[in-house]
């Protein structure tokens, strides 16, 4: 099989259709995929076997495309399920160049008029790289999928088994598409009787560090969740700081706690997780005034390999516990020394560290409130689902704002809580069925498939993808753990999570090779994406289905 010449005419054609997320022109893309597969024969004997899914209650009206190939050998349900975005982010940062982000072979003569780093330079001089928006990430791996598609499509007579290719769009945002598609995943799986066996995903893989050589593919993927902290102090005047406690000093300890912290890391099979980092950290007050806050908040990005939901929560609540006596003892001990050198007598500072999950804030204040709290909130939910202009962290921000709002007891507590998204991790252990054939499979793809290429296999797909989506923890008590700490879940922020643990699919990533996703001087490696990579994925299938 030599595909690597269609690979590359296909990525190029897919790339000059621009297709930034977020916009009417993802629709472009599904299009266009959807043309591809209807002029082939197998597809206008088989029509039932492409259509569209649109994106569930979308603004944009987006859509993506499902082609499924049946194969006629034999009476397998046995059923590979292939994924690849055809979103791209914007081309803003390609400046001048704009016009040329989504046209490879004149945007690498107009990169050689225009500084860029040196890496890059030597990979533009090389001829072995082509760059462009979007063509690393996805659209190379969209390309060898269609490509595998229409080879399968040609000899369906000596294919055994199913092959399904979800087109996804909106992966860059808020991933409308996966989550759209796995519901009719589901539906697929109990009308057609498909046996899923796994998820191949051909999303960009990058070096790991400066001068990695190294080819990667991963089995299973990093997951995401984001903790956040809502953190009530004591008002005071500026004049009598001592009185007060400010809420910013306490967030300030909370980001020293979890910020950059490896020991909230998780390690699985030797690979360790990104450590958390803040997005936000700010107080609640709008006006200046010599008033200090009486509120702030915060956000971490915490990736997991291992850990869930309620798992994470424990750590949160421990770790804020921590930070909030510290900054107890903090003003404890600044006080005294303040008090000696004043001249004024000295007694402790009234303050008590405490930190309660949202679920047990609801509680108290559905036991002070009763029916009335619910129907404030979903009131207030109402409200805020009219202005799109609110994100998905402020809505379940004003909800925790609201309910503490209403709670008899004023005094400085911490709550915790999940903001979205959330995204599982998905680990393939090799203890089920399906994960040890996909470990078998991969393993043997890649032994097989001829290369002068290192390929290492790893764990965790490491940047936050639609692969998550492909399953969820499977008991209740992880899934509660998360909705009923985050508030607002199932109103603007809402996942499939019934479907996904019905899913349940171990997941691989065998993507192309390339540099700097997001920037523009993306690019990709010829050679091992055009050449190597399709047949890698090929095998895996195959490997997969015998
Ligand atoms: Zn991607």
């Amino acid at each position: 099989m030599d595909i690597s010449k269609r690979v590359e005419e296909l990525a190029i054609d897919l790339t000059n259709i621009l297709s930034v997320v977020d916009t009417k022109d993802e629709n472009n893309m599904a299009e266009r995929i959807y043309e591809f597969f209807g002029e082939m024969d197998y597809f206008k004997g088989n029509p039932d076997n492409l259509k569209y899914v649109d994106v569930i209650n979308d603004e944009v009206g987006r859509k993506s495309t499902l082609a499924t190939i049946k194969g006629k050998k034999g009476n397998s349900d046995k059923t590979v399920i292939l994924i690849g975005h055809i979103d791209t982010v914007g081309i803003d940062d390609y400046g001048d160049l704009k016009e040329y982000a989504n046209k490879p072979l004149e945007l690498i003569e107009k990169l050689k008029e225009v500084v860029i780093s040196k890496e890059a330079r030597e990979d533009l001089n090389s001829g072995d790289y082509l760059f462009g928006r979007g063509i690393f990430d996805m659209k190379c791996g969209v390309a060898i999928i269609m490509a595998i598609m229409e080879e399968l499509a040609k000899n369906v007579e000596q294919l055994e088994g199913n092959v399904i290719f979800a087109a996804v769009c909106d992966e860059e945002g808020n991933s409308g598409g996966m989550l759209s598609v796995v519901p009719e995943l589901v539906k697929l799986k109990q009308s057609e009787g498909y046996d899923y066996l796994a998820i191949i995903d051909t999303d960009y893989s990058a070096p790991r560090y400066v001068g990695d050589e190294n080819r990667y593919v991963y089995i299973g993927t990093v997951g995401k969740l984001m903790p956040s902290f809502y953190i009530v102090g004591k008002e005071t005047h500026v004049g009598e700081p001592y009185k007060g406690l400010d809420p910013n000093q306490i967030a300030s300890n909370i980001t020293e706690e979890f910020n950059l912290n490896m020991e909230y890391c998780d390690v699985a099979e030797e690979e360790v997780s990104l450590p958390p980092i803040t997005l936000r950290q700010q107080d609640l007050k709008e006006e200046y005034s010599v008033q200090i806050s009486k509120t702030s908040y915060i956000y971490f990005n915490y990736a997991t390999h291992i850990s869930t939901p309620d798992e994470v929560m424990k750590r949160m609540i421990s770790g804020a516990n921590k930070a909030f006596q510290k900054t107890i003892n903090h003003l404890n001990s600044q006080y005294k020394t303040y008090c000696s050198m004043s001249d004024y007598p000295y007694s402790e500072l009234p303050w008590k560290a405490r930190v309660i999950t949202y679920e047990e804030l609801y509680k108290k204040v559905k036991e002070e409130k009763g029916e009335k709290l619910d129907s404030i909130i979903s009131d207030l939910s109402n409200e805020m689902l009219k202005d799109d202009n609110i994100d998905e962290r402020v809505f379940a921000l004003k909800l925790v704002e609201q309910v503490h709002k209403m709670w008899s007891d004023k005094e400085p507590v911490v709550i915790a809580y999940f903001s979205p998204p959330y995204y599982p991790h998905i680990y393939v252990e090799g203890k089920e069925e399906k994960e040890k054939n996909l470990l078998e499979a991969v393993d043997k793809a890649i032994k097989t498939t001829d290369t002068e290429f290192d390929i290492v296999n790893k764990k965790f797909y490491p940047y936050i993808s639609d692969l998550s989506y492909a399953a969820a923890p499977k008991e209740n008590f992880v899934i509660e753990a998360l909705k009923e700490n985050m508030p607002g879940f199932g109103k603007r922020y809402n996942l499939p999570l019934k479907e996904m643990q019905e899913l349940n699919l171990p997941v691989v990533n065998i993507g192309p090779f390339g540099k700097d996703a997001h920037k523009f001087t993306e690019r990709v490696e010829k050679n091992y994406s055009f050449n190597v990579l399709p047949k890698m994925v090929y095998n895996t299938i195959f490997n997969l289905l015998k």
